[in-house]
């Protein structure tokens, strides 16, 4: 295999950041050499995620230019590198999580790499991967949902957001969702949200104190953002957790903390990187999201893969608010 690897390859780099025309899709790019405790690996599908778009307006810092986005892939390892590989060989069908993989080549971090299991079908696994994972450790650790709960989950149909659904019900928490069009809806209704509210022109806040019995909920879920942070405030319970994970509406502004004593509540800003640094974290929580697609018969809905030099498409629909689920590029168109 490894003499078949070709010196040129397709990916997608940013040499400046602003909207979708900053994506330049090439050709020619190097193929990466993979180093110490890395991977050759062949893309052949790669996951888009909101992350992306924030490196490449420049909302978070690209950590040079020119700079190859991405941040997971599913593929096969083609050249193993030196140092350890947590077992992987030459042959082996991975997801890695790892930068610049809007690419038909990536050299990926072994730590960071996980042999897909063969009940997993193509696809499947990097649409499951950093979104399930980030749903998995939010619910577990930024607050452990219990069975009975009841918990908002903003975007509810959104790629992050119907992961949190389907694990929240394997949980068996009291799910109550918001999404902006009818579809969306119906569409996280169907995934397990036992109450849905369409954010676009109902009263978030009365209903989710009717459903609650005026109490609140103990948990949101909140990856929208700028535009939501002061409603999940309102809808918290008594010693709640406003877990904000995320920009898609923009950033938040700064808080003052004054503000939680209100209702004794915690404020909580985490990443998946956080929760899994090391490599036994990384395992417990991959195995842990394998095992449930499996016992639970997790449907794993892909809005749409297209090809790699149709990223822009791919970037607009995604901020367009057009998508729903996991999009997917396939580096060898
Ligand atoms: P989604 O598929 O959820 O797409 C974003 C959704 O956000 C949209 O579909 C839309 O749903 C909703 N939205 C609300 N307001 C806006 C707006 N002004 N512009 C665009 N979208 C808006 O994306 P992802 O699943 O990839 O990411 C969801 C969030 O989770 C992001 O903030 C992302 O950064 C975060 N995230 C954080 C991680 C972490 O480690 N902290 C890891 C992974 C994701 P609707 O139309 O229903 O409102």
């Amino acid at each position: 295999m490894a003499s078949s690897i070709p010196s040129t390859m397709k990916g997608v780099i940013i040499n400046k950041t602003g909207g979708t025309e900053v994506l330049e899709y090439k050709t020619d790019l190097p193929v990466p050499s993979p180093g110490e405790g890395q991977l050759l690996v062949h893309n052949d599908f790669v996951g888009v995620n909101y992350i992306d778009t924030y490196f490449r307006t420049g909302l978070y810092p690209a950590p040079h230019i020119p700079y190859t986005l991405g941040r997971e892939a599913e593929g096969t390892v083609v050249k193993p590198g030196t140092g350890n590989q947590f077992g992987l060989k030459e042959g082996d069908r991975v997801l890695i999580l790892n930068e610049s993989t809007y690419a038909e080549y990536t050299a990926a971090n072994a730590a960071k790499a996980i042999k897909i299991p063969s009940f997993i079908k193509p696809k499947v696994g990097v649409a499951a991967f950093l979104q399930g994972l980030t749903a998995l450790t939010l619910i577990r650790e930024a607050h452990k949902v219990a069975k009975g709960d009841w918990v908002l989950v903003h975007a509810a149909a959104g790629g992050t957001g119907l992961w949190l659904v389907a694990l929240l019900k394997a949980t068996g928490a009291n799910i109550i969702g918001t999404a902006s069009t009818k579809e969306k809806v119906e569409l996280a209704r169907e995934a397990g949200a036992q109450h849905m509210i369409n954010y676009s022109h109902e009263d978030v806040k009365a209903k989710v104190m009717e459903l609650t019995g005026e109490k609140g909920v103990v948990a949101v879920f909140d990856g929208v953002g700028k535009s939501t942070f002061d409603l999940s405030m309102d809808c918290l319970a008594r010693k709640g957790s406003l877990v904000s994970f995320g920009n898609a509406s923009g950033a938040v502004p700064p808080v003052t903390i004054a503000r939680l004593s209100a209702k004794n509540a915690r404020l909580m800003r985490p990443t998946l990187f956080g929760y899994i640094a090391t490599r036994e974290e990384f395992e417990h929580y991959v195995n842990e999201l394998f095992g449930l697609i499996e016992s639970e018969g997790i449907e794993v809905r892909v809005h749409e893969t297209y090809p790699l030099s149709e990223v822009k498409r791919a970037h607009e629909d995604l901020e367009g608010r057009r998508t729903t689920g996991k999009l997917l590029l396939d580096p060898s168109k």
